[in-house]
């Protein structure tokens, strides 16, 4: 323990001791009825309070300071120093059993913001610990006042019992810097309205103890009420106080509903501490309560901040979306896909922001989310609005919340798959187109051919019809090996050019190998296809290719033609065509021929 502790644990036990004096010392000057027991004896609730916030091994100094204090009020305001031996350990005792039990049963503090926390609280410092002291006080006080045993434990029961329940929730409160802390943060309009409730509550204390011809008790017990749920369970204790004390004064001094009863001033005494009790019992427990609520609505927001804190540090947006597929909640990464701040998004549809053609798909997924609980479905869609760039794409994956077996709607993740997506489709045209060329490549040819084949062979009302024509170039090593091979590559390009001048929209044009080229005459009798072969043929022949050095190229080109019958495979059309290519080249190439 570091010097400094020390000295300031020593300091905080030594006025306490003060205290402890002080309040003993105003309980049985002011308080004691019958020159037996106090009315209120608030003193024990002090130390009980320095106790449950401290571990017991350093419980020796607090009980040091009050212990002497407990002797000089026993000698200088009690019952004399004689009584000090007997009457100063059940003093003592009395909070150092309540904070034991209090300990044992909830842990190191005092926890009176839950209603559990409230109840043990009350069953241990306001009935068990007062009644086990007071079991033995009885015994001392019998001793040394002419007032009866049963009536001593009565007397001391109540006042002690009292005494804890109001003073130690208010003395941890006031020895807790984060209870003082929230009491100054107060805005000034609560603050002001709290006071001016406890002002109502000491007017109505006062009115109703000082008049003398209606026993209305229960009146103040309004105000109070009206105050503890206003301003918790400060103005709870506060309020208690109030009229604890307002009470006490008048009914002293002969004024208020308790003189209307005849009795000892004994059993008016009683009355009026049971009354007190009764209006604690009632406020404190509304206190904890409200605190409880108030914890868990702090709570509640707070992990509310956390979830949405979270949600907007996300590169995806998170959305919920009711059953009918409004838009609850969406995180502000939705701004940057929609192009509208996010509580703009908030209470419209999520239709609205899903292209028309991809609809039924996300409505499919969204139905099947719905029928899975629990699970997440995955669906792609674009966006309802264009880009710089073009249509965007999204990757949306949602989920069904349920409870209690009743739908809440769907909650979900949305990314921003644009860029996967044009790199996807730029991959794919990549795979099927010729890079030189820019020409459908073999592979693209053969799948083309054969979903054209496919047609006619499924035997659909409409059989698709066409030719087949391969083209391939004479000689064309000779130009490579003269001229290089980047003029070469120039006489390829030209030719594919003048191969796609040639082609209508339902024709195809692919390079399929080196210098070989294939031409799909979609729909064309074999007649025509057969003139416009030949009169690509012409034109190649007719071509005039620039190279580096001023000179032109010429090249001529062989072809084979083969009709599409209906009901052939593709790869014997394809070799029906390669062929006639061989007859044409064999022939002395530079001509057409048409498979047989
Ligand atoms: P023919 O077809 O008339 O019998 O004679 P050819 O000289 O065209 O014969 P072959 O088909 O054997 O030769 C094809 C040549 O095409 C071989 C190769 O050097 C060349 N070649 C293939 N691909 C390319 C290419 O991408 N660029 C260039 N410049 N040349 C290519
Ligand atoms: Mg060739
Ligand atoms: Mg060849």
């Amino acid at each position: 323990m570091s010097m400094s502790r020390n000295r300031s644990e020593h300091l905080v036990a030594f006025w306490l001791g003060v205290v402890f004096l002080a309040v003993a010392a105003a309980s049985v000057s002011f308080a004691r009825f019958d020159g037996g027991v106090a009315y209120v004896w608030g003193a024990a609730g002090l130390l009980l309070a320095r106790l449950v916030t401290l571990p017991v091994r350093r419980w020796h100094l607090p009980l040091l300071w009050c212990g002497l204090a407990c002797v000089l009020e026993v000698c200088l305001f009690g019952l004399g120093w004689r009584a000090v031996p007997a009457l100063v350990p059940v003093l003592l005792l009395e909070p150092v059993l309540a904070a034991l039990l209090l300990r044992a049963v909830l842990g190191k503090g005092l926890h009176i913001a839950t209603v559990e926390g409230m109840a043990w609280f009350i069953a241990i410092a306001g009935v068990i610990a007062p009644l086990v002291s007071g079991v033995f006080a009885a015994e001392v006080v019998v001793v040394f006042s002419k007032a009866p045993y049963w009536s001593n434990l009565l007397h001391w029961f109540v006042a002690h019992a009292l005494g804890a329940v109001l003073i130690t929730p208010a003395a941890v409160a006031v020895g807790n810097p984060a209870g003082m802390a929230r009491i100054r943060d107060w805005k000034r309009r609560d603050l002001l309205a709290n006071i001016a409730l406890l002002v109502v509550v000491a007017a109505t204390a006062a009115y109703v103890f000082y008049q003398k011809t209606a026993p209305i008790l229960f009146l103040p017990l309004l105000p109070m009420v009206l105050a503890t749920v206003r301003g918790g369970r400060m103005a709870a204790i506060t309020s208690v106080f109030i009229v604890g004390v307002i009470g006490a004064v008048l009914t002293a001094h002969g004024r208020g509903p308790i003189n209307l009863m005849s009795g000892s001033t004994g059993e008016k005494t009683l009355l009026l501490q049971g009354f007190i009790a009764c209006a604690a019992l009632l406020v404190l427990p509304v206190a904890s309560l409200l605190t409880q609520r108030r914890i868990i609505a702090d709570r509640w927001r707070e992990s509310e901040a956390r979830y949405h804190t979270i949600a907007d540090s996300l590169g995806d947006a998170i959305i919920d979306i009711s059953a009918d597929g409004t838009i609850r909640y969406a995180s502000s990464a939705i701004a940057a896909m929609t192009d509208l701040p996010s509580d703009a998004v908030v209470g419209s549809n999520a239709r609205d922001f899903v292209c028309k053609d991809d609809m039924a798909a996300v409505a499919k997924a969204y139905h099947q989310a719905l029928e899975t609980p629990g699970r997440a479905v995955i669906v792609q869609y674009r966006g309802a609005r264009d880009d710089d760039d073009g249509r965007r794409w999204f990757e949306a994956s949602i989920r069904a919340v349920t409870a209690q077996g009743e739908s809440l709607g769907i909650v979900g993740s949305i990314r921003d798959i644009s860029d996967r997506k044009s790199l996807e489709l730029s991959l794919t045209r990549e795979a099927r187109l010729d890079p030189l060329t820019g020409l459908a490549n073999r592979r693209a040819f053969l799948e083309q051919l054969e979903q054209r084949c496919g047609s006619i062979t499924s035997g659909l009302p409409n059989p698709w019809t066409g030719s087949l024509a391969i083209l391939d170039l004479d000689y064309f090593k000779r130009i490579n090996d003269r001229y290089g091979h980047p003029a070469g590559d120039a006489v390829l390009q030209a030719v594919a050019t003048e191969a796609m001048r040639f082609c209508r929209s339902h024709d195809l044009v692919a390079r399929i190998g080196g210098e070989e080229f294939c031409v799909i005459f979609g729909g064309a009798t074999m007649a025509d296809a057969e003139t416009a072969a030949d009169r690509l043929r012409q034109a190649i022949r007719a071509l005039r290719i620039p190279v580096d050095g001023g000179q032109t190229i010429t090249v001529t080109a062989s072809i084979g033609l083969a009709e599409i019958v209906p009901g052939t495979a593709a790869a014997e059309i394809l070799k029906r065509a390669d062929t006639a290519l061989y007859e044409a080249k064999r022939q002395g190439r530079d001509r057409l021929r048409i498979a047989a």
